[in-house]
């Protein structure tokens, strides 16, 4: 009965591996993002409702960001 409003946040691993290369970028765990940002500032992930994580391009890429952001590249 009692449901709370709790957003669908998605897990992600976020163990750094050896890629130090890799750029690292950031993305918000909430249901409908799916872009990763260049930039932890940018307005598109001002909006999220879960998480915003850290984590190499490659990673974010892996667990399901497969676009990058428009206005933060
Ligand atoms: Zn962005």
């Amino acid at each position: 009965m009692l449901l709370p409003l709790v957003p669908m946040c998605t897990e992600a691993s976020t163990s750094v591996s050896a890629a130090k290369a890799e750029k690292t970028v950031y993305v918000c765990t909430g249901p409908n993002a799916k872009r990763y940002h260049y930039s932890k500032k940018c307005s598109g992930l001002g909006r999220c409702s879960c998480e915003i994580k850290k984590m190499s391009k490659a990673q974010a890429i892996k667990n399901g960001w497969s676009t990058g952001c428009q206005k933060c590249t």
